[in-house]
């Protein structure tokens, strides 16, 4: 779950890390009342989830409250990298004589935290990595341990000369420490960090959290703009579904997160692309199966769907079930193959009379090779 830079800024100031008052608005009127409110110059900010919006004209200055009004509503008709401004962040202005670079980022291949800083901001962190990787300062923490005093008194006298400045930084990246554990963050991102006179200030927030962990911080970020994230996963999840959407042709529905992984690489193996992961659970009841179609369906590049059920808890009868519904309900023209084995598969097979278009398969490897043929 990528939040937006204002739900990040929240969240910084939660957990002590500086930043500039500011508010979040939906309407060039509301940015004019947030002016008034901070009285001092502005800047007002797109709030789309991609970065580099200062260079698509997403970032501006403003001095007074018609200014603000102006700006605001420029900002708010803009598309950034195609996605529509629905709100704006209106802060007072840094002032910024330096910008700086300061990441945590979970690198899963070393089950540890990643420690990144560079003595300049702004800057696009992958350029800097290929083009002058020596600039980037680097370290690693166990999360279970937390980072140790001395690693974080290391960064602060390589980033500054200041012990002023090395303190505040020695207090930020131990703010930054626990917001990432607490909100069990994979990405918690800084950049620009700015210095402002003798101030260290955020200036910008980038903070992606774990979607698995939502129950565990969803108290703590409160209420989240869902509108940037995919409709039909949201859908999914709140169908007790877990689907990831993928740029394949072929919808899987599958019982089980193995089979589930499975059946996305045998389809890959006879040449095909899944267009989704898409695991409806065990004991999946006829609904879940039905909420299942409507996402498969509502996915134009899906050319062909595949069941591949494995009756367990999941009873095959019960999904045929929620087949035959779902189809009662929902138009499709698209082929169908079916493959369902396990328990009540014969009682399954009854049901499915009702529905005389499905391509019924009696294996997996038949059910994919079918799939991919279908498609091309
Ligand atoms: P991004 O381009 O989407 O990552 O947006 P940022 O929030 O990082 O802003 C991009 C750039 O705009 C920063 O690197 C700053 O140079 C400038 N900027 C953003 N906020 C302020 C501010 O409060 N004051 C000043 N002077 N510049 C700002
Ligand atoms: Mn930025």
């Amino acid at each position: 779950m990528k939040l937006l830079e204002y739900e990040g800024r929240e969240l910084f100031e939660k957990y002590g890390i500086p930043v500039k008052k500011g508010r979040v608005a939906e309407t060039p009127e509301e940015a004019g009342k947030i002016f008034e409110e901070i009285n001092k110059p502005v800047v007002i900010k797109a709030q789309v989830p991609v970065g580099g919006r200062g260079k698509a004209g997403g970032i501006k200055l403003a001095n007074t409250r018609e200014e603000t009004i102006q700006k605001a509503r420029d900002i708010l008709n803009l598309k950034i990298k195609g996605i529509p401004v629905k709100k704006v962040l209106v802060a007072e202005a840094a002032d910024i004589d330096r910008e700086l670079y300061i990441s945590l980022t979970l690198d899963r291949s070393r089950n540890k935290v990643l420690i990144m800083a560079i003595k300049e901001g702004g800057v696009e962190v992958e350029e800097i990595a290929k083009q002058r990787p020596e600039s980037i300062y680097t370290d690693y923490y166990d999360p279970l341990r937390g980072i140790a005093p001395y690693q974080i008194r290391n960064l602060a006298t390589w980033m500054f000369e200041e012990k002023e400045f090395q303190k505040k930084l020695f207090n930020l990246i131990h703010n930054m420490e626990k917001l990432f554990k607490e909100c069990q963050a994979s990405l918690v991102e800084i950049n620009p960090l700015a210095i402002s006179g003798n101030e260290l200030i955020a200036v910008d927030s980038k903070v992606i959290l774990d979607d698995n962990a939502y129950y565990k911080y969803k108290d703590i970020i409160g209420e989240k703009d869902l509108s940037y994230e995919d409709k039909k996963e949201l859908a999914a999840k709140e169908a007790g579904l877990s689907y990831v959407k993928l740029d394949g042709f072929i919808g899987c529905c599958v019982n089980g997160a193995g089979l589930a992984m499975a059946t996305m690489d045998i389809i890959k193996k006879y040449g095909g692309e899944p267009a989704n992961f898409l695991d409806i659970g065990g004991s999946s009841s006829p609904e879940k199966v039905k909420k299942a179609m409507e996402i498969l369906l509502s996915d134009k590049n899906v050319k062909v769907v595949f069941f591949n059920i494995f009756g367990g808890i999941t009873r095959c009868d019960d999904v045929a079930k929620g087949m035959v519904e779902a189809f009662k309900e929902i138009k499709c023209n698209l082929p169908v193959v079916v493959r369902l084995t396990g328990t009540n598969e014969n009682e399954a097979k009854e049901i499915l009379k009702e529905l005389p278009n499905l391509i019924p398969v009696s294996s997996m490897a038949e059910g994919a090779q079918k799939a991919v043929e279908l498609v091309k």
